[in-house]
């Protein structure tokens, strides 16, 4: 018989997301438009305390408006995290922008302040900066808001793996001019696809609103006077994000607890390091990974095989944008004169299952054959 899959990070369902589905289809509320939709935006303003909330389709999108409402396009200068998933960058590319990649610090394995100073000083006209929230951790937000407050550039914050964060009691996502989140399937809460863009912007949600469901002018015949995008959430899968926020503390929780587990099974073991955690900050502990350290003789690539061969999933750390030969061309600023951090997290580091239904006997299988490899 297969063996059962351990999952990296799978949907969780409970009950509320089916009710709110059927009530779609008992009312025929089956379009991007619908009362489950208008409901989703307030309860994330309300859950995020972001002031407004425009649903879409995905976190992508959302990127994409914030970047289309700063108003950047063609030459314009972007700043953005380097350790991420390509989802925070493409956008940029979209509009014609020309992205430069900011490294990480050890200490959260976010933006490293130092880095953006350095990047703000050879480019003072960036129109923006993306600064993405990784694993769930927040990034190093006073020091990153000063720098830009000063620099007078505005901040979209990435925070599609990081929804239920906080940083000094205020949720990840807020202190930008925007912030985004992903319901992707594989995020702390899911609609199978989805995204969020917040602000404190009224003026600015509205007309993402607009943007999103093709820019439509205010008239009977179709007119347009801008280009406009197919990017609305459909009421359906609004409906399983209601039913998923219910939830949200408890998927933290879980998520919390499993990085507990973690850390109490590899305390004793020199060689692991888990993922670092903002010590400002309340981290939802979307995905937890380890490095390796940099005298240990296994491999990341050795642990991820491992559990493979047992049907349990794992995943590199994301790979650098500096590395991606799509963005080969694009300036990169390090944390420091030794070197990229990102880079040298990429070469040692991995995630680890982090899904909330794997059981005790799940993780106790885990950790076994991750110290198995180390000989432990
Ligand atoms: C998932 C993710 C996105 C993209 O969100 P989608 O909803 O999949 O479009 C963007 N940035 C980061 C860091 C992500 O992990």
């Amino acid at each position: 018989m297969e063996k059962k899959r351990i999952y990296l990070s799978s949907p969780t369902m409970h009950v509320w997301e089916q009710k709110y589905v059927q009530e779609a289809f008992d009312t025929n509320w089956v379009a991007p438009i619908g009362p489950h939709v208008n409901a989703l935006e307030k309860e994330m303003a309300d859950y995020t305390g972001a002031g407004y909330a425009a649903a879409l389709s995905a976190g992508t999108a959302a990127i994409h408006l914030a970047v289309k409402l700063l108003g950047i396009g063609e030459g314009d200068i972007v700043l953005c995290s380097d350790l991420t998933f390509s989802a925070s960058c493409n956008p940029i590319c979209y509009e014609k922008a020309t992205p430069v990649f900011v490294d990480s610090e050890p200490g959260t394995w976010n933006m490293s302040p130092d880095a953006l100073r350095r990047a703000l000083k050879k480019y003072p006209d960036a129109k923006a900066v993306i600064c993405v929230h990784l694993y769930g951790t927040p990034a190093k937000l006073d020091e990153i808001m000063e720098i830009c407050r000063e620099a007078n550039v505005p901040v979209i914050e990435d925070a599609a793996e990081s929804l239920s964060s906080t940083y000094k009691g205020r949720q990840t996502g807020t202190f930008g001019r925007f912030g985004i989140y992903s319901f992707n399937g594989n995020k702390i809460i899911t609609t199978s696809g989805g995204g969020m863009l917040v602000s404190e912007d009224k003026d600015a949600i509205d007309h993402a609103r607009f943007l999103s469901t093709q820019a439509r002018d205010p008239a009977r015949h179709y007119q347009h006077s801008h280009v406009g995008y197919n990017y609305r959430m459909s009421n359906v899968v609004a409906a399983i994000g209601r039913g998923q926020l219910k939830s949200l503390d408890l998927h933290k929780q879980l998520k919390q607890e499993i990085r507990h587990t973690y850390e109490k099974a590899f305390a004793d073991l020199e060689e692991i390091c888990l993922n670092p955690l903002n010590p400002d900050g309340d981290a939802n502990c979307w995905l937890t990974c380890m490095t390796l350290s940099p005298d240990c003789p296994v491999t990341p690539d050795q642990i991820m095989d491992a559990l493979e061969e047992e049907n349990i999933e794992s995943r590199p750390i994301w790979k650098p944008m500096h590395l991606q030969p799509v963005f080969a061309d694009c300036d990169f600023f390090p944390h420091s004169e030794s070197g990229s951090v990102g880079e040298d997290i990429f070469a040692r580091g991995l995630c680890l299952p982090s899904d909330i239904k794997n059981t005790k006997e799940d993780m106790d299988q885990i950790i076994a054959i991750v110290r198995g490899v180390l000989g432990k």
